[in-house]
């Protein structure tokens, strides 16, 4: 049982260390002009060099978008002058998953708005301890966001994490929520994700939907042979991990057969969708994330060492 533990925390960390160093590549790579999708190949193949997988696709969310926005395969959009940039980074070694993400910012006026979420991230980080309130890490978040004059994105929230699994069950919430009763326990990994925006303070579903993860795996009757080919790859290269159409070219090559086979895979119950978030009035949005694993000696920063040795 302890050799199982030593091997979990060291496969936390060697995914950790590998999104650290994706962080510094996106940070190089990202400038306006830059095509959405060519970011997306270019971080997700770096990532596989590395000997990881993607954890999910890479997210890239301009100015009032704030989450699940990675590029289709045709995909037009570049990074536009004056904007906001959060990209998500998922990498996993072995199913044990570095979730973290950073704000890249290519106009001077939302600099402040930047800084409000990755300020709130290390302080809610350095108020982590075994047995500690998850909401109270998220009052912290939200009273130093609301310094800077902002607010919290409220129905986003930092999660556990287990094998495979990004969303594990708890919920560490961005603000002091009433409701929220859980803690932090030895043994297991979380991320702590503070969303800041000049907007309202929350976040809607567009129509958009670019990442899916597969929702039940047992195949039944009524699948085409196109639909029943996609779903088995689906389930040996993702299991229930989130991933795009991006990742299923070689499966199907025309564009427009495979969008198909996805949506009726949906409307089968096979897949669930993640919708594009857009901030509700359209406001700025930044957002910074790390993950953390519990150790019985004390808190890990897997995905940035600089920030463990804070603690
Ligand atoms: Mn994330
Ligand atoms: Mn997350």
């Amino acid at each position: 049982m302890c050799r199982t533990s030593e091997e979990e925390i060291k496969n936390y960390i060697k995914a950790g260390e590998i999104s650290y160093r994706v962080k510094d590549y996106v940070e190089k790579l990202v400038k306006p002009g830059i095509k959405l999708v060519e970011v997306a190949e270019k971080v997700e193949s770096y990532i596989r060099e590395l000997n990881a997988q993607p954890a999910f696709p890479l997210n890239i969310s301009v100015n009032e978008i704030a989450a699940h926005r990675t590029p289709l395969i045709d995909d037009g959009e570049v990074i536009p002058e004056d904007s906001i940039v959060k990209v998500d980074i998922g990498v996993h070694v072995n199913g044990y998953i570095a979730d973290t993400a950073i704000t890249l910012v290519f106009n001077d006026k939302l600099g402040k708005l930047a800084e409000a979420a990755s300020d709130a991230l290390e302080k809610a980080i350095l108020a982590v301890s075994p047995g500690v309130r998850f909401s109270d890490v998220g009052a912290v978040i939200e009273s130093t966001i609301r310094k800077y004059g902002f607010k919290v994105i409220k129905n986003l929230s930092g999660h556990s994490l287990d094998r495979y699994n990004i969303h594990a069950g708890d919920i560490i919430p961005n603000f002091k929520d009433p409701i929220s009763h859980g803690k932090f326990r030895v043994g297991r990994a979380y991320a702590i994700e503070p969303f800041a925006t000049d907007g309202k303070g929350a976040v809607t579903e567009l129509r958009q939907v670019q990442i899916y993860a597969l929702k039940k795996t047992k195949l039944g009757f009524g699948l085409t042979d196109d639909e029943r080919k996609v779903l088995e790859v689906i389930s040996e290269r993702f299991k229930t991990l989130p991933f795009c159409e991006r990742w299923l070219r070689d499966v199907i090559e025309d564009v427009a057969s495979l969008r198909n086979v996805m949506r009726s895979l949906v409307r089968k119950g096979y897949l669930r969708q993640y919708p594009v978030l857009v901030e509700i009035r359209a406001g700025a949005v930044s957002q910074f994330e790390e993950t953390i694993y519990i150790s019985k000696e004390g808190v890990i920063v897997t995905s940035n060492p600089e920030l463990s040795g804070g603690r």
